[in-house]
């Protein structure tokens, strides 16, 4: 606190992301990254990057790689926006199109970066409850609203909608812009990009942070209308017009055009997952049912602040939050089978009372 803050800054709220501490032989579950590398592809276009053209700007408009994720999922250039990682995505939509005269809507659960965001761009909302099975029900958004964000697979549950439910949603309103976060689609789940062609109130978000091991190099994109990609060009032009780097641009094209290696490592974090789910379930933990790269569980018997407390003893970390309903469950991210056991014995280890 300093009394040259802004009226802005000393109202804000910031998101408190998962900690990157540097402990030797720490088990990291706790921020949702790949277990796995990025493709070698992609690392050696990121080198070939690192030469004297550095000296130059990049590409404002991010041309060949608009192109190339266009190719991939199917749409035009002009229905492609890129950004540094989607939650700079995610911001320049929370501007460009979620600040409506009515509230915005978004499940009471689920990526706590949209209140965030709803505070700094002065953005009025209302959450509505997951049902009892911690499920987004589509039915529960027919209230008056200015605009709809939802996680599909939400955040941090895992749990997916299927497209068909939104479609419905879509459906539902029409006349109303709506986001869907897709992080994690990629581990599952189905992705809404086929409904853009017939509903131009729809933008999808996606990432090259989880599914495709970039997190470090922070390549975020959005597909939708051109209308609404747009909008978020107006205000990308307004706030920043490089956002990706060189080396980024040609990492994620890279990435994207080594198609058996995102088969091969997203094949393999779900068969992990698998593992993962059933080990908790062997410890009687009750596991959401997950179409991510991470589960969301918790134990009958233990409260999530003793379970995570005693995995950060064992050199083993995952994620906690703290509000209600969600307090006790841990979300625990995909590891390779190795990490898997040993936060599986690290769990039987303080389930059986034991101390370290
Ligand atoms: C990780 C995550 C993002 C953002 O990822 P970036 O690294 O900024 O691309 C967005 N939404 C959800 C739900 C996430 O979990």
């Amino acid at each position: 606190m300093s009394r040259f803050w802004s009226a802005l800054v000393r109202d804000l709220s910031p998101y408190v992301p998962g900690e990157q501490p540097r402990i030797a032989g720490l088990i990291k579950l706790n921020t949702n990254e790949s277990p796995l590398g990025p493709s070698p592809r992609a690392l050696e276009a990121i080198r070939a990057e690192a030469a004297d053209s550095l000296r130059l700007y990049p590409d404002p408009l991010a041309t060949a790689l608009r192109e190339t994720l266009a190719a991939y999922h199917g749409v035009r250039p002009d229905q492609v926006f890129v950004g540094n990682g989607s939650d700079e995505v995610l911001a320049h939509a929370f501007a460009a199109l979620l600040k409506q005269d009515l509230p915005l809507l978004f499940p009471d659960i689920t990526y706590s970066f949209y209140p965030v965001y709803c505070r700094l761009f002065g953005i009025a909302h209302e959450t509505v409850p997951l049902d009892a099975d911690m499920r987004i029900r589509i039915a529960d958004y027919d209230r008056p609203a200015g605009a709809i964000i939802l996680a599909n697979p939400n955040a941090p549950t895992g749990v997916p909608l299927s497209r068909g439910e939104i479609a419905a949603l879509l459906e539902r309103h029409p006349d109303q812009p709506v986001v869907v976060d897709e992080a994690y689609v990629d581990f599952g789940g189905e992705t809404a990009i086929p409904l853009i062609g017939s509903h131009p109130n729809l933008l999808v978000v996606q990432t090259m942070s989880k599914s495709r091991a970039l997190a470090g190099l922070r390549v975020g994109y959005a597909i939708g209308d051109a209308g609404l990609i747009e909008a978020l060009d107006r205000v990308k032009d307004s706030f920043n017009s490089y956002p990706l780097g060189r080396p980024a641009q040609a990492g994620a094209i890279a990435s994207v055009e080594d198609e058996a290696y995102f088969q091969a490592s997203r094949t393999a974090v779900m068969a992990s997952r698998g593992r993962l789910d059933s080990g908790l379930k062997g410890l009687g933990f009750e596991v959401l049912p997950s179409a991510a790269n991470f589960v969301f569980a918790r134990h009958p018997r233990h409260s999530g602040a003793d379970l995570a407390a005693g995995l950060r003893e064992r050199a083993v970390l995952v994620r906690r939050f703290s509000g209600p309903r969600i307090a006790d469950y841990l979300r625990i991210t995909v590891g390779l089978d190795e990490q898997v056991d040993r936060l599986l014995a690290a769990l039987g280890d303080i389930l059986q009372g034991g101390t370290r």
